[in-house]
């Protein structure tokens, strides 16, 4: 198989047909519309293997999640999602593996509206990249930088599930079969808030995505925000599954795991009525965890009204720790 019999086959047609991509793979560059009024969010991420998910994860998950926290950052904007492209290494032609990658690209890709316009596709180590396009009404984007003193803090669904994953799967903690199989869940497959992210627009304050671990990024709306903030420890969400295991692992994978992508933002308090209102139809659900006040920083305040010691900051690349 050719390097354009394959793109052919696995992705051609890859996701919902869209009347705004005027021309998709196939030709030198893809050619969109993009409509009035509207500013263009654009975001990218690199998925290699052995760094960002360990080698003998299936290539079903490696093409959802490779998408997922793609779609995730553009939640974070509140943007609509709208248009990706992919540049992928490959080591070899394995057709059931190219043929799980693309399904699990597809699945998600088909509920998210969004579809694939091109990429480019050559030989080497394993690396998906993606980059994807969505859309806000102008001047619309929620950013880090908004903010203020008294707005309240909440976050998306339960945190900390997809760090057990990771450390279950690379051998560091000891899991049950089931145990392993929820986490590894998580950690595979995380469904990136868009619905919510977008029902944000207008109601949200500051917004960002956790993906490398709620202190570090709450830590990056405060720092972009010139605010900081106090959490509580005990409203941190955390699932059923998680609670079984919390005498023995603790909260750090709550506070500086990764790769939970829910959504953290802050909503002035004249707003609460709309999240409620909004919240009431959330599956994941939302918590508030804390307020945004002037002193620099984040406190994390335990239940006996303590400060938290954090064991590490979120997961750096070029960290020398
Ligand atoms: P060029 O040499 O002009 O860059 P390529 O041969 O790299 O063109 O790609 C041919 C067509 O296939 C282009 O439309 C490109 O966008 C598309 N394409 C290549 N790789 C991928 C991929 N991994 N996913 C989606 N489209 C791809
Ligand atoms: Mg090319």
């Amino acid at each position: 198989m050719n390097e354009f019999e394959l793109i052919q086959q696995y992705f051609a047609n890859l996701g919902r047909q869209r009347n705004d991509v005027v021309v998709g793979v196939g030709d030198d560059a893809a050619v969109c519309s993009v409509a009035d009024n509207h500013q263009l969010v654009v975001t990218t991420d690199l998925l290699v293997a052995g760094v960002h998910f360990p080698d003998e994860t299936p290539a079903h998950a490696i093409g959802y999640k490779a998408l997922a926290v793609n779609l995730s950052d553009l939640a974070a904007m509140a943007a609509t999602p709208a248009w990706f492209t992919m540049t992928l290494g490959l080591p070899e032609t394995d057709k059931s593996w190219l043929q799980e990658f693309s399904r699990g690209l597809k699945e998600l890709a088909d509920v998210s509206g969004i579809t694939l316009i091109g990429g480019d596709t050559t030989r080497g180590p394993l690396t998906v990249g993606i980059q994807a396009y969505g859309f806000v009404a102008n001047g619309s984007a929620v950013l880090r930088s908004g903010a203020r003193v008294g707005d309240h803090i909440f976050v998306t669904g339960n945190l900390g599930d997809a760090a057990l994953g990771l450390l279950g799967e690379i051998g560091k903690l000891e899991l049950s079969a089931d145990e392993q199989k929820y986490f590894s869940q998580c950690l595979r497959y995380p469904i990136p808030r868009s619905q919510e992210g977008l029902a944000l627009n207008g109601v949200a304050s500051a917004m960002i995505d956790v993906s490398d671990g709620l202190a570090a990024d709450l830590g990056h709306i405060l720092e972009a925000s010139g605010v900081g903030a106090s959490i509580q420890q005990s409203r941190l969400p955390i699932s059923a599954h998680y609670k079984k295991l919390v005498g023995q692992v603790g909260t750090d994978a709550v506070l500086s795991g990764g790769d939970d992508y829910e959504l953290c933002f802050t909503v002035p308090s004249a707003r609460i009525d709309n999240l409620q209102k909004l919240a009431a139809d959330w599956d994941c659900g939302v918590t508030e965890i804390g307020r945004i006040e002037s002193a620099a920083g984040l406190r994390v305040i335990d239940e006996q009204g303590g400060l938290v010691d954090m064991v590490r900051p979120g997961y750096q690349h070029f960290s020398d720790q």
